[in-house]
């Protein structure tokens, strides 16, 4: 199998150049994070917020952390100095919640908002017209936040076929919102499984943690 710092390099010669290779690195230790690191990766994923936390600040300034987990609200405070770009925004309460915190830190948060179009009911995420009408109406009422796209979670299936349909409208959701807020330019959407699909389907950055690191100890 491959190092880190060879797949790192890998996924830079292959991924078109518009998109952007979030590194997962949760679960994985810093020595990790650091051989992606010294291979040129700089943007790194975390579900977790104390664990996004540690690393941050232990680790090199210039690494642009990405949140990527279910956020609570009591944990906002702790995530929005370090995070460059929370992927996992999911409810019109969270967004009211993250308004709050980023004022309070005179800051404006960057966010995608997650759309739900997989089978599974336990993903988090907003129904596709639930995101649109949220954009038209709760979104200009909030000035600490900059919608930058949308985050979006295929399928759990071994079926190439609903992989497709639903990163297909994952993407029709990015772009009906794109005609609603022009700077959400992201389509956040792909991981170590299926990202060769939804980079065909239109994704401007993908999330590959496995791949790159080799399985998660829990
Ligand atoms: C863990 C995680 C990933 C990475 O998944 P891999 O299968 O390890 O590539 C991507 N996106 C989200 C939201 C995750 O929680």
């Amino acid at each position: 199998m491959a190092n880190i710092a060879e797949k790192i390099q890998q996924y830079t010669l292959t991924l078109p150049p518009e998109v952007t290779l979030v590194a997962v690195s949760k679960f994985h230790p810093a020595e990790s994070i650091m051989e992606a690191y010294n291979a040129g990766q700089r943007a790194f994923g975390e579900s977790r917020a104390a664990e996004l936390v540690s690393k941050a600040t232990a680790l090199p300034k210039d690494i642009q952390w990405h949140f990527i987990g279910h956020l609570q609200t009591n944990k906002i405070r702790q995530v929005l100095p370090h995070a460059t770009l929370i992927h996992s925004v999911d409810s019109d309460r969270l967004l009211h919640a993250i308004q709050t915190e980023a004022q309070k830190l005179g800051i404006t948060a960057r966010i995608l908002l997650q759309v739900h179009v997989a089978a599974e009911e336990t993903k988090y995420g907003f129904l596709p017209y639930e995101l649109l009408q949220c954009a038209e109406e709760l979104l200009p009422q909030l000035p600490n936040i900059e919608v930058r796209g949308i985050m979006g979670m295929a399928t759990n299936t071994d079926s190439s076929e609903r992989v497709t349909t639903d990163f297909i409208e994952i993407h029709n959701c990015a772009m009906a919102l794109q005609k609603i807020m022009p700077q959400a330019s992201i389509v956040s959407m792909g991981m170590s499984h299926d990202y060769q699909i939804a980079v065909a389907h239109g994704a401007t950055m993908v999330r590959i943690g496995t791949d790159i690191f080799g399985n998660r100890q829990y």
